[in-house]
C-alpha cells in the first residue's frame, strides 16, 4: 500500500468513511507537510495547521498532520474555502496549500461521466501535488496566546463569573469581560 493509501485509510476512519473530500485532504495534507519538510502521518511539535473550511477535507488534514484543536495546533477558520496554511512556528515559515479541482469555474458543466471514488483515489494516488494544488508563501502572524503550551492569560469574566482562558478576555475600565457578556453570544439564556 503507498503511503497516501494507508493515510487515507486513517483519515477515512477518521471521518466515518472515505468520501471525495478526504481523498483529496489527504493528499493536500502530505503535499502541505512534504513542503515544509514534514513527515506525513507524523506528529510534529513545529507545525500549526490554519483549515479554511469545516467539511470533510479539515477533517483528512487534521488526521495527516497529526493537529487538533485542544492542542493549539489545528485552527480551523470558517472561511469556506478549500484550502489550508501550513507553519512552521520555529521558523516562521507558511505556505497556503489551496485545492485547485474544488475551485474549478466549470466543475458543473464537466458532468457526465462522474468518476467513482475509487478511480478519484487512484487518480489522486497517481497525480503529483502540483498538479492538483497551488501554493502560496505567506506570513502568518500567530497571538502568542493562541501557540501551543502553557496558558499565558487567564481571566475571570466582571459579569458571569467564568474564566476565560488564553487572553480571549475584554478589558474596559480595568475590568475583565468574556465574549459573551462583552460582546454578542452565539447562544442566548432561555
Ligand atoms: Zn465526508
Ligand atoms: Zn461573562
Amino acid at each position: 500500500m503507498s503511503d497516501y493509501k494507508e493515510l487515507l485509510k486513517k483519515a477515512g476512519e477518521f471521518h466515518g468513511d472515505i468520501c471525495g473530500g478526504i481523498v483529496v485532504g489527504t493528499k493536500l495534507a502530505i503535499y502541505g507537510m512534504e513542503n515544509m519538510g514534514m513527515t506525513p502521518g507524523r506528529k510534529d511539535k513545529r507545525l500549526i495547521v490554519f483549515t479554511e473550511i469545516d467539511r470533510c477535507i479539515s477533517d483528512a488534514i487534521l488526521s495527516v498532520t497529526r493537529t487538533s484543536v485542544g492542542k493549539k495546533s489545528l485552527k480551523p477558520m470558517g472561511y469556506g474555502k478549500f484550502a489550508a496554511t501550513f507553519v512552521n512556528i520555529d521558523t516562521g515559515e507558511a505556505i497556503r496549500v489551496v485545492d485547485m479541482d474544488a475551485n474549478k469555474k466549470d466543475k458543473e458543466s464537466e458532468g457526465g461521466n462522474e468518476e467513482t471514488i475509487e478511480e478519484m483515489i487512484e487518480r489522486v494516488d497517481k497525480t503529483p501535488g502540483e498538479e492538483l494544488f497551488k501554493i502560496q508563501e505567506v506570513s502568518v502572524k500567530i497571538d502568542p496566546n493562541d501557540l501551543p503550551g502553557k496558558p499565558l492569560e487567564i481571566a475571570t469574566c466582571a459579569v458571569c463569573g467564568e474564566v476565560v482562558m488564553d487572553g480571549k478576555h475584554h478589558l474596559k475600565g480595568g475590568k475583565a469581560y468574556c465574549t459573551s457578556c462583552f460582546d454578542r453570544s452565539y447562544y442566548e439564556l432561555l
